[in-house]
């Protein structure tokens, strides 16, 4: 895949991807990047980038001018072209999978009050925000977005590492893990994972997945395409903590 970031501040992803599983991924070939600095694309004296907002209101927007020939430059209208911002669509695992699969990623970086609408009509394909709250420019969401896609391009890490976890597989969150000592402190690992029983490990193991997705995100039984013995031990769970199942088998939805 090759990965394109338009910035005003390229020196705040560079590290990243020089850095650890990226660069190794860089140097194997699996992904080639570039990171264009928008000011390059401006014409006047000042490489002036952002301007008042029309109709009024605070802040300044970012100029269409530059940035869009940095994106005509940069092969955008033939690539999967992203900008991240707090009014897009919601960012997952599932997304990350989808934009894994491209060849060309190109994504854009807001600063100020966002970019001119303009070039989100002309040159974006998604909009996507990586959460429900605003950060004060897209360099961090860009390194988010990417860090969530490139790992799951293949031959990048294991497919191993990938199945076991959170939003994998049933797409529950992961269960908890441990690694020497067996004692830390008075605490004790799990007697099961010390057992070497691997069908009682993995029994172990989901039934833990099923009460920390109950106890810290329950919307996610909600998803269609449970596998019935995580239904049945989710009816366990609930039945001896007392507690309400959260999305009963026939009502199918988070609604
Ligand atoms: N005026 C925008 C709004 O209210 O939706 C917020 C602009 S924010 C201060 C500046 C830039 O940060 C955005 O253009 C976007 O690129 C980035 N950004 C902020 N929060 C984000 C989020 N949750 N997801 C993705 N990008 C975000």
């Amino acid at each position: 895949m090759k990965i394109t970031v338009l910035t005003l501040f390229p020196e705040i992803l560079r590290g990243f991807f020089e850095s650890s599983i990226m660069a190794r991924a860089v140097k194997a070939g699996r992904i080639e990047y570039e990171l264009v600095n928008i000011r390059d694309y401006a014409t006047d004296r000042h490489r002036k980038c952002d301007d008042e907002i029309f109709g009024g209101g605070a802040g300044m927007l970012m100029l269409p001018g530059p940035l869009g020939r940095a994106l005509d430059a940069h092969g955008a209208r033939t690539a999967r072209t992203v900008f991240v911002t707090p009014s897009g669509r919601l960012f997952n695992q599932a997304y990350a999978a989808d934009l894994a699969r491209e060849e060309r990623l190109v994504v854009v970086c807001g600063r100020y009050e966002g970019v001119d609408q303009r070039i989100i009509d002309e040159y974006v394909d998604d909009e996507i925000s990586i959460g429900d709250y605003v950060l004060s420019s897209g360099e961090v969401a860009a390194l988010v977005l990417v860090d969530a896609v490139y790992r799951l391009i293949p031959g990048v890490i294991s497919g191993e590492s990938l199945a076991e976890e959170s939003f994998s597989g049933h797409g529950l969150l992961e269960y908890p893990q441990y690694t020497r000592p067996a004692v830390y402190g008075t605490i004790k690992v799990p007697e099961v994972l010390l057992s070497g029983h691997h069908a009682n490990i993995a029994a172990w193991r989901l039934k833990a997945q099923i009460r920390k997705t109950l106890a810290y995100r329950p919307e996610l039984f909600a998803s269609a395409g449970l596998p019935d013995e995580v239904r049945r031990l989710l009816k366990e769970i609930v039945t001896e903590g007392g507690i309400d199942e959260p999305y009963p088998e026939d009502s199918g939805s988070a609604d």
